[in-house]
């Protein structure tokens, strides 16, 4: 039975580290060991009740029952695209929408997961911050989405979930301490199991974020810098008012990088507002010596705003540039457009 209610009395045992598990144990008069035990039942396909863990005395799953629940997501919405690609509009408890996109390529999957509802930073160009913050995400609410996402690849028999990418609705930097407990969580080998090399962050820039990310976890970083001077990044993106390229840029290049790993630059190209060629050499100059690639996203046009994607030679011009430079520069279409699924579409509108 689907339940994902915030206001149950019941404590949501999804979402919670294994330290935080183990607290909640211990409270309760149990052996720390406990919670080990249970935290390695949470995360399993078709576990949605406490009666399955077998190893737990039936007094002790009866007490949890009346005590504990755990919570998974209530779909509202599945759509899939000619290419195969899935958009899933979960309905969380107090009505808010939220859309996670699974991306297969070959036999592999991809899932872009949201860590807000709505996103309050308010960037001219994405459909998700014209909607503005409903509110962030819990912890259960970010991993229940890839547990969803890997039940039904698994029940059709399909290959596992290969990379996460937090790049759905909202800025997961504006929601750390929940994103920092779903990583653990999806990274514990008792958890949901990932390699932190399978793992991307997405940011437009809150750059203490960035630098607190970067001495906790491994996880991959992607910055959204979207323009090369300061002036043009301001108007498009407002956190450049606080966190300004300079700022970006030397928290960039402080990142702890694992060897043979770059940092992604996202660049929405905008016609007419950031794709000349003097904006590509201009990116070229502020990226020096930085160890990143560079995906380059033809802006995905959305009724609502007023942004073009440039003509496909300009994109092809703007590339070229990079690559004679040395960059490694990558045209990404978006996948999904015709659900609107792609970057910078999730609006989660109410069916
Ligand atoms: N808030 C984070 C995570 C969202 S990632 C961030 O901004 O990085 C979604 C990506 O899609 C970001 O790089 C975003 O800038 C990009 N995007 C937003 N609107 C877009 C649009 N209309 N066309 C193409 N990409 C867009
Ligand atoms: Fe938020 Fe990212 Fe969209 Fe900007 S691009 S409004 S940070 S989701």
């Amino acid at each position: 039975m689907p339940d994902n209610s915030t206001d149950s009395p019941l404590t949501d045992l999804r979402g919670l580290t294994l330290q935080e598990l183990t607290d909640f144990i211990v409270e309760l008069g149990e052996p720390g060991f406990r919670a080990r035990q249970i935290f390695s039942w949470l995360y399993r396909p078709g576990i949605s009740s406490f009666s399955a863990m077998t190893n737990l005395s039936l007094a002790f799953r009866a007490r949890l029952e009346n005590i504990a629940r755990i919570s998974c997501l209530r779909v509202d919405k599945r759509e899939e695209a000619g290419d195969g690609t899935v958009k899933y509009a979960f309905k969380l408890a107090d009505n808010a929408i939220i859309e996670s996109v699974l991306i297969p390529d070959n036999d592999r999957h991809t899932l872009c997961v949201s860590s807000q509802a709505g996103c309050a930073m308010g960037c001219a160009f994405c459909l998700t911050g014209s909607m503005g913050l409903r509110r962030s995400l819990t912890a259960a609410e970010i991993v229940n989405q890839v547990i969803h996402a890997r039940n039904e690849l698994e029940a059709g028999g399909k290959d596992r979930i290969n990379n996460l990418v937090f790049m759905g609705m909202g800025e997961p930097l504006a929601n750390y301490d929940n994103l920092r407990r779903a990583l653990d969580i999806l990274i514990d080998d008792h958890g949901l199991d990932f390699s932190q090399r399978r793992i991307t962050v997405s940011t437009c820039g809150i750059v203490p974020k960035i630098e607190q990310l970067g001495a906790e976890t491994r996880v991959n970083l992607a910055i959204s810098l979207h323009a090369a001077d300061n002036e043009t990044r301001s108007r498009l993106l407002p956190i450049n008012q606080t966190y300004d390229i300079a700022a970006l840029l030397k928290a960039c290049r402080a990142y702890p990088l694992p060897k043979r790993r770059r940092i992604m630059i996202e660049y929405v190209l905008l016609a007419g507002i950031n794709d000349s060629p003097g904006d590509a050499r201009q990116l070229i100059k502020i990226l020096h010596k930085l160890r990143c690639k560079i995906n380059l996203l033809p802006c995905n046009e959305t009724e609502t705003l007023p942004f073009k994607r440039p003509e496909r030679a300009v994109v092809e011009k703007f590339q070229q540039i990079l690559q004679e430079a040395g960059y490694t520069a990558i045209i990404r279409e978006s996948r999904g457009a015709e659900i609107s699924a792609a970057c910078g579409q999730l609006a989660g509108k109410n069916s």
